[in-house]
């Protein structure tokens, strides 16, 4: 495949930047092209300096988790530095993924770059300007083996799931088991460290705010909840909203790039555009496009880890065009993040459906509390869910709201005593029959260039 042969078009070109961006990309792709072993299959794929940044990239393929794998995380490192050195000194640590095996990626993780990219996307948020200073309290309610202490057997003290400035609630890793008393115990530990920052997966803080709600618990709200690691169902904003007075910001990103979008004061989400460039991948219009897509991701700045249209795996909705109300103008803006590709599932007649489309029409089924929907055949769907209404008025509403969606098929929905997480901790809203190769949903004009 050469240049000749590869021409894609570059949403990019339709995206406000500021100044000395296009710079700024340049640099990235040229240190990755010209002093990464990664890419060095790529160079001949590059239409070189005199072209634009983004048409130069559209030129590329994408980068997956398969190349993070073959090539190691030494693959990664530009200009020659030694990781084993850095490792030795305690610059670098190196940190492998959750995911499943077959998903795993061990990254060199540079606290320094992370750290920036996180007070970078705080700029792009008014209440988070404001509270987060890098040296504020914050309490951290995830599943613990994605970040913080595990124990799944036995309870631990507050003083050893505390660290520096950060207290993990949690050691327990599944929601659904939570006792009344360890949410108690959250609540009072809340009301005593009164963090600045509550940072969460929305599923288990859902989980906290309806026994808060039901039990008539007192809560100190912290400054801002940051809403992570999942994307949050309009159900567990709901319930996060009932139970704290704190505003709730999305904050979107990866272990291996840093942090990418973050939703602003209006709603919308922004690209980080000190830290990354996002190239959007149009899906066709069979398939939610033009405004609907995936991205690619390419990161500035990190001495460690040249990242270059990395696949993130997640689908997003661009907004309307109009200016977001906020004021804020530069780089890629969002409607919504749509979940990841892997949660795509199809209609009976091959249509994908997106996390967050399912998600908008259950949102308005009375008493839904928690849901997961497995696409069961190619027309048939299963919707386990738990509610706090009748359970059969609940899941004719689920049948007939599922049906705008999917049109006519075999929609089933069963009443569940809880939803558990899938390993290390992270719920999925959805999950096909089989996993849909995204790439088949691509319009091909700016679907990325095979490698
Ligand atoms: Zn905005």
């Amino acid at each position: 495949m050469t240049i000749d042969t590869c021409i894609k078009d570059s949403f990019a070109l339709s995206v406000p930047y500021a100044p000395g961006y296009a710079q700024r990309c340049a640099r990235a792709l040229d240190e990755a092209l010209y002093s990464t072993p990664a890419y060095a299959a790529w160079r001949e794929l590059d239409s070189g300096p005199t072209c634009p940044v983004f048409s130069r990239f559209a030129a590329l393929p994408a980068l997956t988790k398969r190349e993070l794998r073959a090539y190691g995380p030494q693959g990664f490192v530009p200009h020659g530095r030694d990781i084993a050195s850095a490792l030795a000194t305690g610059e670098i640590e190196l940190v492998a993924t959750s995911g499943t095996t077959a998903d795993q990626v061990t990254n060199v993780w540079y606290q320094p770059w992370w750290d920036a990219t996180e007070a970078a996307s705080w700029q792009l948020n008014a209440h988070a300007r404001a509270v987060a200073t890098g040296s504020h309290r914050e309490a951290i309610l995830t599943s613990p083996w994605c970040t913080g202490v595990p124990c799944e057997d036995g309870y631990l003290s507050m003083a050893s799931r505390s660290l520096d400035r950060f207290l993990y609630l949690t050691e327990r890793s599944d929601p659904s088991l939570w006792t009344d008393a360890m949410m108690d115990r959250m609540v009072d530990e809340l009301n005593t460290f009164k963090p600045a920052v509550l940072e969460a997966n929305p599923s288990f803080l859902a989980r906290l705010s309806r026994h808060i709600v039901s039990h008539r618990l007192r809560v100190r709200s912290p400054g801002l909840i940051i809403l992570t690691y999942e994307n949050p169902s309009i159900l567990h904003l709901r319930q996060i909203g009932r139970a704290f007075d704190a505003p709730a910001v999305s904050s979107y990103g990866a272990t291996e790039a840093g942090h990418v979008f973050i939703q602003c004061e209006a709603g919308r989400f922004h690209q980080v555009a000190a830290c990354c460039h996002v190239d959007f991948l149009p899906f066709t219009p069979e398939h939610g496009g033009p405004n609907v897509g995936r991205i690619l991701v390419t990161t500035f700045d990190n001495p460690w880890r040249s990242l270059v249209r990395f696949d993130i795996g997640d689908v997003v909705r661009l907004d309307d065009g109009t200016p977001c109300p906020c004021g804020r103008r530069e780089g890629l803006t969002l409607a919504s993040m749509e979940g990841r590709t892997v949660n795509l599932t199809l209609t009976p007649d091959g249509r994908a459906v997106t996390q967050a489309a399912v998600d908008r029409v259950l949102a308005s089924v009375p008493g839904l509390v928690q849901y997961q929907i497995l696409q069961t055949s190619a027309a048939a769907y299963l919707l386990r869910f738990v509610a706090d209404d009748a359970e059969h008025r609940a899941a004719g509403a689920i049948c007939e709201a599922l049906q705008t969606v999917y049109g006519p098929a075999a929609i089933t929905a069963e009443p569940v005593g809880g939803i558990s997480p899938d390993p290390p901790g992270k719920y999925r809203l959805a999950k096909p029959l089989d996993p849909i190769d995204p790439d088949t949903l691509l319009d091909q004009r700016y679907a990325p260039c095979p490698s």
